[in-house]
């Protein structure tokens, strides 16, 4: 009913939640003439998370970094009903969606629910603030969109109001004092990307200021980075350490308050630091929605992490009808866009060889059951024809799911970027120019399309030009 797509009832119904890493790369490979495909996300677009960090300091344009779902499902050969809205509800049982919309605007309906044969669970996962006071208050995150541009805008004010006159030296000290918590690479990326602000823009627009502006990374474990090479921390340790990027290992935040972080230093004593921003990238949970669909399948559902899938991606207990990717799934796999897009790629291929065997499926069920009306000189013909679609059948079969790593790129700031490049049977570690030129140059050729290629390519060139906006909006 109402604006959805042609529904088609010999077809079954594929919903994929989600508008992510992983839904979008199912999009992008799914045969779509083989379902009636139902997308469901809040955010009618794509994030590209490995720039986000350059958003936040005005490097790229915000509207770079995204790209509309339907840009996607536009070209796709069967219609594809792509809907704004947030699931909240799903029964596994009967096999039914329940999704909102959640947005400012609403319409006379808001709420419903559908039924699916088949679902792609693809709804990734939110920040995990270990309920440590005043996380939620008083950080910033870097996980979506707006939190990259509330950064921004935090950022800014921090230095705007640091050069309101008569400001005291102590208090000019804290404000321009930006603490980020969490040494993964996030953690890391955002702190180069804030050092490269102060050094190229901010010491010409605010040369009395920019000399006092302080970066520190907070990490509990005893190294940031812990899933790179030892070579590479060292190498970021080092560029860290010249760029004057404070790293304090071994040390936990326990509070973040309104202008100053609670840290357990090594020797588990408690100190106060004074700040003006605190970023919160201290990784990853499950959200609420996944929590309450595991709780729904609470014999096989027993996974803190996320969700337990087998070899082909099925979620365990959910009668080979949901199939879950990316962040919101607990596999042995890192949490990264690289997981997520492959899984999508391969389950688009697995539901193309399942869309296969249902109509081969169908047609052997109906050539069984009119066997017995087929006329005698036809009846070799029509045995000789079911011979062939079981043939068929046996044929397809799944191969489960096999990730192949192509290595792991970040940028550490001053145009310098590492990577651990699986090579041969080893590991290349580089660091430096070059690897920063092929940071750039592998980010811009895995963005989705054309269009988000050339709009981060100029906002490259901009920057070069003209350097970074510092205006607050
Ligand atoms: P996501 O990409 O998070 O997508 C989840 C989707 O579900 C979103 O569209 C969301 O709107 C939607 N959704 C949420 N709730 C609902 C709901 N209730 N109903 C329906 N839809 C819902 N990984 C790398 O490999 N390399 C990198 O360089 C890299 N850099 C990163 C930088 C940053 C700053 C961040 C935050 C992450 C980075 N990652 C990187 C990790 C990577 O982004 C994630 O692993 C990846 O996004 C996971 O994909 P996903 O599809 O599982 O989830
Ligand atoms: P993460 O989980 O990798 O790192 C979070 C860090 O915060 C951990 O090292 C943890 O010890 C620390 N931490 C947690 N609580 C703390 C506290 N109270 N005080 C101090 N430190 C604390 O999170 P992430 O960096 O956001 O990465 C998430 C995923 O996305 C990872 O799989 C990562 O590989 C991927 N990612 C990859 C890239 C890249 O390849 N360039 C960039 C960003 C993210």
């Amino acid at each position: 009913p109402g604006a959805q797509m042609p529904f088609d009832p010999e077809k079954k119904t594929l919903v994929v939640l989600g508008s992510g890493w992983g839904a979008t790369s199912l999009l992008k490979t799914l045969d779509t003439a083989d379902y009636n495909v139902v997308v469901i996300s809040p955010k009618n677009y794509f994030l590209f998370t490995p720039l986000l960090p350059s958003v936040a300091v005005g490097t790229l344009n915000p509207r770079s970094i995204i790209q509309p779902t339907r840009y996607v499902t536009r070209h796709k050969k069967r219609a594809v009903s792509v809907i704004e809205a947030e699931a909240s509800d799903i029964d596994p049982i009967n096999k039914t969606i329940t999704f909102a919309d959640n947005s400012e605007i609403k319409g006379q309906v808001s709420t419903t629910t559908i039924p699916y044969d088949y679902l792609v669970y693809a709804v990734g996962a939110e920040v995990q603030t270990f309920n440590i006071p005043g996380v939620k208050e008083n950080a910033c995150f870097m996980k979506e969109l707006a939190d990259a541009e509330n950064m921004q805008r935090r950022f800014m004010d921090c230095v705007e109001t640091a050069a309101f006159p008569g400001q005291a030296i102590e208090e000019i000290d804290r404000l321009l004092h930006m603490v980020v918590v969490g040494g993964g690479p996030t953690g890391v990326e955002l702190s180069g990307e804030l050092h490269d602000f102060l050094e190229d823009d901010l010491k010409s627009w605010y040369p009395e200021l920019a000399g006092k502006i302080r970066i520190t990374l907070v990490e509990a474990l005893p190294s940031v980075l812990p899933s790179f090479s030892k070579q590479l921390i060292s190498y970021t340790v080092s560029t860290f350490k010249e760029s004057k990027i404070d790293i304090l290992t071994k040390t936990m935040v326990k509070e973040v308050k309104e202008k100053s972080v609670i840290l357990q230093m090594p020797d588990k004593s408690i100190q106060e630091m004074p700040c003006g921003m605190v970023v919160w990238a201290a990784g990853n949970k499950g959200r609420k929605l996944t929590q309450d669909l595991m709780a729904k399948l609470p014999t096989t559902q027993t996974n803190r992490r996320g969700l337990v899938v087998d070899d082909y991606l099925r979620m365990q207990g959910a009668q080979d009808s949901i199939f879950a990717i990316g962040d919101c799934t607990a596999t042995s796999y890192a949490p990264t866009a690289q997981v997520a897009s492959q899984q999508g790629a391969y389950l688009a291929r697995v539901l193309g060889h399942l869309a296969k065997k249902d109509n081969l499926k169908n047609k052997l069920h109906q050539l069984e059951s009119n066997i017995d009306e087929v006329k005698e000189e036809e009846k070799k013909a029509a045995v000789a024809e079911i011979e062939s679609v079981r043939n068929q059948l046996a044929k397809i079969k799944l191969r489960p799911f096999h990730y192949s790593h192509q290595g792991s790129l970040a940028y550490i700031g001053s145009e310098k970027a590492i990577a651990d490049l699986p090579f041969m049977n080893g590991n290349i570690a580089s660091g430096g120019v070059a690897t920063f030129l092929f940071w750039r140059s592998a980010y811009l050729s895995t963005l989705f399309s054309l269009r988000n290629r050339t709009l981060v390519g100029t906002d490259w060139v901009k920057v070069k030009l003209f350097g970074r906006d510092v205006s607050r909006e």
